[in-house]
């Protein structure tokens, strides 16, 4: 079975919509929408904005549903000059922007208890969602995706992000998914689509192009499943 986790209704919404032999499931706090897209085995969920809900979201599924792999989609912030709004990020590893105990003299980033920076995304599941996006046609690059509790939105914390990171996009849920598919050993990929350009305007870009954005990751979505 595919799990699909994305953070707000609208980024969710349009996959809910083509799931057939849809059944619903209540468990804690989070709706799941199991069924089949072109007769494979999914199971979809909208987790709320940022790290706390995504994790809780993303550990529900795993304990309750089988699954093959997870991807999170949705939109984020382009950090990469090859990143165009509604181009697609596709994960290579996802990195934690907010989390620092650098003071101690870890590396900023560093995840104590597993002890890395970089959460990999698996391979094989990169490769498929590659294809994918090329089968659809929309600009892409495979990079580190950054995830913090904050909406980027000035050159200087873009700048902080990329410079300390390496990173081509940021985003609020899709290293909090990770680390919990890493904990639990289940394969991942995060898939986000350009809504903005984490820079001062990006509040502005947000409202105006989210929707635009979805439709490419729905796409893709469709493409691979
Ligand atoms: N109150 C709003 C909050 C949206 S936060 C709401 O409930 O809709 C923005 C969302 O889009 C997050 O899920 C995040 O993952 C993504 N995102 C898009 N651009 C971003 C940016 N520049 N910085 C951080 N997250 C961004």
């Amino acid at each position: 079975m595919i799990g699909i986790i994305g953070a707000m209704p609208i980024e969710v919404d349009a996959i809910k919509a083509i799931v057939e032999n849809k059944e619903e499931i209540h468990i804690g706090s989070i709706d799941f929408v199991k069924g089949t897209i072109n007769k494979k085995d999914i199971v979809v969920a909208q987790c709320g904005i940022g790290k706390v809900f995504a994790a809780i979201c993303a550990e529900a599924m795993i304990l309750n549903f089988k699954l093959d792999y997870l991807l999170n989609v949705g939109v984020a912030g382009s950090i990469s000059n090859n990143l165009d709004i509604t181009s697609i990020a596709i994960s290579q590893s996802l990195v934690q922007h907010d989390m620092d105990t650098s003071p101690l003299g870890d590396p900023i980033g560093m995840l104590s208890g597993i002890n890395i920076v970089n959460i990999e995304a698996d391979k094989e599941v990169v490769k498929k969602v590659e294809e994918a996006v090329k089968k659809v046609g929309i600009n892409y690059e495979i990079g580190v995706i950054a995830s913090g509790d904050q909406f980027v939105n000035s050159k200087e914390k873009k700048d902080w992000i990329k410079e300390n990171f390496n990173a081509i996009a940021c985003e609020m849920e899709g290293a909090a998914i990770a680390q919990v598919a890493y904990v639990n050993k289940v394969p991942f990929c995060v898939i986000r689509a350009m809504s903005d350009k984490a820079d001062g305007s990006s509040h502005m870009d947000f409202a105006e192009f989210t929707k635009k954005a979805i439709k490419n990751s729905v796409e893709v979505i469709r493409a691979l499943i």
